[in-house]
């Protein structure tokens, strides 16, 4: 069998934009940046059909129910209830080491609520304050005519978003386990295939 270069090649992929978005070419060379993708506003403007990567960070006990069952939405946040994804895994990495695990997943956004992270962040003499609109957001008013509501950072990198329908929304997606965490793998019979999914990681 031949391997793909792209996907599997031996040197590191310094194009820039990167036009590849294969799950598995981002999780072993962009996993750390944020090369693979523009901004969804960015994206959706050249692309209207185009498919979201997110990055979801986990423990890796969580990461393993996942993959045996289905993604479990939050029941509250920032943006209410749903599933929450970040645009980049570079700021949460740290925290990503901590908690084991991480999920890359190809999400289909839908019909996408934007909103600027100043507009319900309510500091104290913070011009942009909505509150309305921050009640709205996070008591997932943005469900009954939405299916994702994504947050704009003043750092583009630390964009998220979430997806009020993980079943219909997640595309596919790749398990990360940590290296730290690898001796759990086997524990928690990660180390065989199952039918529901497929677990690129290992
Ligand atoms: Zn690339």
């Amino acid at each position: 069998e031949r391997r793909q270069e792209d996907v599997w090649g031996d040197r590191p992929c310094d194009t820039d934009p990167c036009p590849n978005r294969t799950l598995e070419h981002i999780v072993i060379f962009h996993a750390r940046d944020y090369k693979p993708q523009p901004r969804w506003r960015e994206l959706n403007a050249v692309d209207p059909n185009a498919t979201y990567i997110g990055f979801h960070t986990t423990t890796s006990q969580a990461a393993v129910g996942i993959a045996h069952s289905e993604f479990r939405p939050s029941s509250s946040g920032m943006l209410g209830s749903g599933a929450y994804f970040a645009r980049s895994v570079e700021d949460t990495i740290g925290k990503a080491n901590s908690y084991g695990a991480w999920i890359i997943a190809e999400i289909r956004m839908g019909k996408v609520f934007e909103i600027n992270k100043k507009q319900i962040y309510p500091r104290f003499n913070n011009p942009h304050y909505n509150a309305n609109l921050h009640h709205f957001v996070q008591s997932g008013g943005w469900h009954k005519e939405y299916d994702t509501c994504y947050l704009n950072h003043e750092m583009d990198r630390k964009d998220e978003f979430c997806i009020k329908n993980p079943q219909e929304q997640i595309i596919k997606w790749v398990i990360v386990i940590e290296r730290q965490n690898d001796a759990k793998v086997s524990q928690y019979g990660l180390d065989t295939e199952f039918d529901s999914t497929k677990c690129g990681c290992i």
